[in-house]
């Protein structure tokens, strides 16, 4: 039987003017600020008006080591939010902005796949409602000011060897990553070396994802550190008088973007911070006022349960101080098979062995997940190449290990095949079950708080990181700092550092290359292995087969 693509099936949906989605989460049409006809950005007085309503509860979902192309966290993420609409719960689900980059080099869209989809994702996945060119811009402003300030005779006595602060571009584009700046003379200003990040990457991304409201995010803005002077202290962004001008441009911005399911159920898609440097989900200010208005929220957090759920966990909602009553960790039996020890390209035959192979990878994340105090149900997302067999060894495997697998078809029957997914969730949200905690306290010492994700998440048997690493945490606690959470910067393929490393490897250590401080986003990074901060472009990017057909439409995208 032939599918859709994910693209004819989106635009093939019955949509409805947005001011009926927003209706049905009690927002009214002048609270809606429209951007065409089914896309709107919530105001920001309309969100302050709901802050005494009661909170509904929050689904997280996320998932076990991935394979390359995606688990299907987002697509059920929309297809439980749907199915728990079906069930006649209200519910609404929170996803992330798309980055352009991933978009035309090969990761694919971030709106869902099959039926569990949201709308429209064709402007969903490129400029949207211009939240990701309001970032570069803030960004770039700053960017801009630090240079200027240099040319005309650096009072704040920048050490220009030592700028931290640079430019950034929502495309893959590695011939960026470092370049000489102020080039050609003179009037140009005082050549360095600067480079470019992709815009996702961005601390101002990440803080416009942690922030509560407009004050709050100024702040934060003002506390990044850009640069340091030849004596090594730090210069913030309010030095540079840049925060109030950041602000304004972001001011847009921070308001939530309401868009629908293929099922015409509300969805909020606001944000995108990358899942390495930042923390991969979506902004809490649409998370919290989702809360005041459905009965449930269903969100997604990036990668695999290692990292994207610990970080949801331990950094977003100790910070904004949400607590989830049921986590969904997704399985496939493609991933397991992978996790296995099967190639990608042997992943289409039965085998039955090495599903049951990969199961450990899910029985650790279902631990881990377990011990932040919250109940976990397993979603097998269904791929009609699975057998029954196999889905039976992944069934199996978790009902041996205490908990229970639901086989979910939201991508292939939309809110029909996750029905009994919802029910089960919903009746384990209505239980109360939950008594979450994160796993380390603010006040434990930097080198500390990653020691105790490496050991109790990772299950490593040590970290191993330089003295002079360490003596900069030492440092960044006396100067105030030592109550942030950390935010790991690892490969999402393994709970190890080796992407090839995967099932539920024992016996390994975890090395911290690099320690990063997100002044104002308000957290320590921890890098272990790899990390890209600018992609590039695969040798054929997706670009190149996307274009307008006769009629006008995109195709290739996706
Ligand atoms: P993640 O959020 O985990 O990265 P996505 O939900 O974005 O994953 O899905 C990644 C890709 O896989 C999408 O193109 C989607 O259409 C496809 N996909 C997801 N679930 C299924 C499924 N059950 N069957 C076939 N394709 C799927
Ligand atoms: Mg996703």
């Amino acid at each position: 039987m032939a599918f859709k693509t994910d693209i004819e099936i989106a635009r093939a949906a019955t949509k409805l003017p947005i001011q009926e989605i927003g209706a049905k989460l009690g927002i009214s049409s002048d609270d809606l600020l429209p951007y065409g006809h089914d896309k709107a950005k919530v105001s920001q007085s309309f969100i302050n008006s709901v802050q005494g309503n009661k909170n509904g509860k929050l689904v997280l979902v996320t998932a076990i080591n991935p394979t390359p192309a995606g688990e299907g966290k987002t697509t059920t993420t929309v297809g439980l939010g749907d199915g728990l609409n079906r069930i006649g719960r209200k519910a609404a689900v929170c996803i992330r902005e798309a980055s352009l980059g991933p978009n035309f080099g090969m990761k694919g869209g971030a709106a869902g796949g099959g039926n569990a989809q949201v709308v429209p994702m064709e402007e969903m996945n490129l400029h949207f409602t211009g939240d990701f060119h309001a970032i570069t811009s803030a960004h770039n402003l700053l960017s801009a000011m630090i240079d200027n300030h240099i040319y005309w005779g650096n009072e704040l006595e920048i050490d220009t060897r030592r700028v931290v602060w640079r430019r950034v571009l929502d495309m893959n584009d590695r011939a960026l990553r470092t370049i000489t700046a102020s080039l050609g003379g003179v009037a140009n200003g005082f050549p360095r070396e600067a480079g470019f990040d992709i815009t996702v990457a961005s601390e101002v991304m990440a803080i416009l994802c942690l922030a509560n409201n407009l004050e709050d995010l100024q702040k934060r803005l003002g506390d990044m550190i850009v640069a340091y002077r030849r004596d090594r202290t730090p210069i913030y962004a309010r030095d540079i008088k840049a925060d109030g001008a950041m602000t304004v441009l972001l001011k847009d911005a921070m308001q939530p973007n309401l868009v629908q399911t293929l099922e015409n159920n509300p969805a909020f898609v606001h944000g995108g911070p990358f899942a390495n440097i930042a923390h991969g989900c979506n902004s809490v200010i649409a998370t919290t006022t989702a809360l005041k208005l459905a009965d449930f929220v269903v969100t997604e957090a990036g990668f695999g349960a290692d990292l994207g759920a610990e970080k949801f966990l331990n950094i977003k909602c100790r910070k904004a101080g949400l607590a989830p009553s049921c986590v969904v960790v997704v399985a496939t039996v493609r991933a397991m098979k992978m996790n296995g020890g099967v190639a990608k390209a042997d992943l289409g035959a039965e085998n039955v062995d090495a599903v049951k192979k990969g199961c450990p990878n899910l029985g650790r994340h279902i631990e881990n997940v377990k011990s932040f105090g919250v109940p976990v149900v397993v979603a097998i997302n269904h791929f009609v190449t699975d057998t029954d067999a196999e889905v039976q060894a992944v069934k199996d495997f978790v009902s041996e290990h205490g908990s229970e697998a639901i086989l979910s078809r939201h991508w292939e029957l939309g809110s029909e095949g996750s029905a009994e997914l919802a029910t089960r969730v919903a009746e384990i949200a209505d239980a109360d079950m939950a008594n979450f905690a994160p796993i380390y306290p603010d006040d434990m010492s930097l080198f500390d708080k990653i020691d105790t994700i490496a050991k109790r998440i990772y299950r490593a048997d040590e970290v191993l990181m330089d003295q002079k690493l360490r003596n900069q945490l030492k440092d960044w606690e006396a100067q105030g700092y030592g109550n942030l959470p950390v935010c790991m910067a690892k490969t999402q393929y393994s709970f190890t550092t080796d992407p090839e490393r995967r099932g539920a490897p024992t016996g390994f250590s975890v090395p911290v290359r690099e320690v990063r401080l997100s002044a104002g986003a308000g957290f320590v990074i921890a890098i272990c292995g790899e990390i890209m901060t600018m992609p590039g472009l695969p040798r054929v990017p997706s670009a190149e087969a996307i274009k307008l057909n006769a009629d006008g439409d995109v195709e290739g995208l996706f």
